[in-house]
């Protein structure tokens, strides 16, 4: 579960978050959709403890991340993963290194077991022959696959995406979605994703949630949100992007 209740977040003058409330129940994939600067980044920054609200409680599997303690902190953060748009692998390492480092690392996982769950998760997302290849040597949607597996790697339960395809090459776009999609049909984990590909919010969402300045002004199945919504300003918004 992840909740927000009256989250507040100003930068400055600038409140970008307004007393949000919204919750994604465990195991839903949840799409935030909504102009650009409306806040949806920002989300994704305060549930990776990247900064911190102003007012509000976010709650995620029971315990809190805010307000709490550094240890309460860490003990809730373990269980969230991030892909980011710009993919952030380490450059200095192969493939398998990547997906390997964080178990062994923060989890203290042996090396063999992490290899081992490694290459499973590069198999999922189609990168079993490229164990040994530095990230330079991928394209950009082989890397962001590789992300994706280093994220899985620590066994989340919850996955937040941020337009991790936006700066891709167009006919790279379908292979990281098809990944993500097999990943939201055949696990249980938790996923909120930003993103402005209209149709694998369709595609992979349970929920979709419309923002605006700051708040959730529309949310529902991708079937009503995108066939028949209901505020002014979301069918406004669809109509500039689909
Ligand atoms: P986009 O779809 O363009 O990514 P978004 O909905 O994700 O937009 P955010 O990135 O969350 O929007 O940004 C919301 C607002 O917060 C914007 O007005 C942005 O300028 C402001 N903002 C974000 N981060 C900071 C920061 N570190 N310092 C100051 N202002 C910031």
């Amino acid at each position: 579960l992840i909740r927000f209740d009256n989250v507040t977040k100003r930068f400055g003058d600038n409140t970008v978050l307004d007393n949000l409330c919204f919750s994604v129940q465990t195991g839903k994939h949840v799409t935030l959709i909504g102009p650009s600067g409306s806040g949806k980044t920002t989300i994704l920054r305060l549930l990776m403890t990247l900064m911190k609200p102003d007012e509000g409680v976010i709650r995620v599997n029971g315990g809190q991340l805010f307000p709490a303690g550094e240890k309460e902190v860490r003990e809730v953060r373990k269980n969230i993963g991030m892909v980011f748009q710009q993919f952030n692998l380490f450059p200095n390492m192969n493939v398998l290194r990547n997906v390997t480092e964080a178990p062994m690392r923060v989890l203290g996982m042996p090396k063999d077991e992490a290899a081992e769950r490694a290459k499973g998760l590069l198999d999922l997302v189609g990168l079993s022959d490229k164990h040994d290849v530095k990230p330079t040597q991928l394209s950009g949607g082989q890397q962001q696959r590789v992300a994706i597996a280093r994220a899985l790697a620590m066994r989340p339960q919850v996955l937040l995406l941020d337009e991790v395809t936006s700066a891709l090459d167009p006919e790279l776009v379908a292979g990281v979605l098809d990944v993500l999609r097999d990943i939201a049909r055949t696990t249980d984990i938790t996923m909120l994703c930003v993103t402005h590909e209209m149709n694998f919010a369709r595609d992979i969402s349970d929920d979709v949630l419309m923002f605006d300045a700051g708040r959730v002004i529309e949310s529902g199945s991708p079937e009503k949100i995108f066939n028949d919504p209901e505020h002014e300003r979301t069918r406004e918004f669809l109509g500039a992007v689909l």
